[in-house]
C-alpha cells in the first residue's frame, strides 16, 4: 500500500482550547477513510488541517513523503492535489453549473477554456449533472448542488477528495443521490477522506474507519472492528447513541 498522506501527531489548538491531540493515521492511495464521531470531536478541524484551511499547532503532514508544513513548501501547489467537498455545497451563486466546474481549472490550474469545459462535462457526465449546465446553484435541489459540487472538485483531478459531511445539509430524499454518487466514485478507485454520520454508507464504502472523540483518534480499523466488534467502551456507546 502506498501513504499518499501521512499524518504524525498532528495538533490544533484554538487559544486555550486543545482541538486536536496528538493526531496520527495514514491515508493509503485508492482507500476510503471514512471519519466518524460526534459533533465537536475535531473531525472538521482535523479535514480543514489535511488541506491546510487551518494550520496545524503542531505534528507533521507528509504528502507522497515530503512534509508540507517545512518551510519552502508550495501550498497553494499542495492544495490543487486535494478537493474539497462541504456539507453547504460552496457553490459560486453568480456562475452557473458549467463555470462552476470550469473557473478552478481556469484559474488555478491554467487550463484553456475548451480543455477546461470538456473535462469538466465529463464529471458533470458522472455525477448525472450533464442536463443542468446552464442552471444557476439557487434553481438546484440540495443533492443536485452537492452532485455539482463534486463534479467541481473532480475537474481539478485531486490526488485526495475530502468530503465534510457531503449529506448533512440534505433533506433526507435526496441523501441517497449523493451516497450513490460518492460510492461509484470509490469504484473508480480515487483515494477519499469522508467525514460522516450515514453509519451504514460509512460501514459499506470504507476501507478503514477513524472514530475521534474529543480530539483524538479514539480507535481506527476496519468497518467490521469499528461497527462489528468496536474494542473501546467510548466506540460501543457512540454507535449506541446514533442507533
Ligand atoms: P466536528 O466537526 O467533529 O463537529 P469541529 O472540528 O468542528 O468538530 O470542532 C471541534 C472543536 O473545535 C469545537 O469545540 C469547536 O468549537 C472548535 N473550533 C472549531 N473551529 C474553530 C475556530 N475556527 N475557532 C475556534 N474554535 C473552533
Ligand atoms: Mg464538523
Amino acid at each position: 500500500m502506498t501513504a499518499i498522506i501521512e499524518i504524525n501527531h498532528l495538533k490544533k489548538n484554538f487559544g486555550e482550547n486543545e482541538v486536536l491531540k496528538d493526531i496520527s493515521t495514514t491515508v493509503n492511495k485508492g482507500q476510503v477513510l471514512s471519519i466518524i464521531g460526534a459533533s465537536g470531536s475535531g473531525k472538521s478541524t482535523f479535514l480543514r488541517c489535511i488541506n491546510l484551511l487551518e494550520k496545524p499547532t503542531g505534528g507533521q503532514i507528509l504528502y507522497k513523503g515530503e512534509n508540507v508544513l517545512e518551510k519552502g513548501y508550495s501550498l497553494p501547489k499542495y492544495r490543487t492535489h486535494l478537493g474539497m467537498v462541504f456539507q453547504s455545497f460552496n457553490l459560486f451563486a453568480n456562475m452557473d453549473v458549467l463555470e462552476n466546474c470550469m473557473t478552478g481549472q481556469t484559474t488555478v490550474l491554467n487550463r484553456k477554456p475548451e480543455e477546461a469545459k470538456k473535462i469538466a462535462l465529463e464529471n458533470l457526465k458522472n455525477v448525472g449533472m450533464e442536463q443542468f449546465v446552464s442552471a444557476k446553484p439557487a434553481q438546484l435541489s440540495g443533492g443536485q448542488m452537492q452532485r455539482v459540487a463534486i463534479a467541481r472538485a473532480l475537474s481539478m483531478n485531486p490526488d485526495v477528495l475530502l468530503f465534510d459531511e457531503p449529506t448533512s445539509a440534505l433533506d433526507p430524499e435526496m441523501i441517497g443521490e449523493v451516497l450513490k454518487t460518492i460510492q461509484d466514485l470509490a469504484e473508480t478507485g480515487l483515494t477519499m477522506v469522508i467525514v460522516t454520520h450515514e453509519m451504514s454508507f460509512a460501514k459499506d464504502v470504507s476501507d478503514r474507519v477513524i472514530f475521534m472523540d474529543q480530539g483524538v483518534i479514539a480507535e481506527q480499523g476496519t468497518p467490521e472492528e469499528i461497527f462489528d466488534h468496536p474494542k473501546e467502551v467510548r466506540t460501543r456507546e457512540f454507535l449506541h447513541r446514533i442507533r
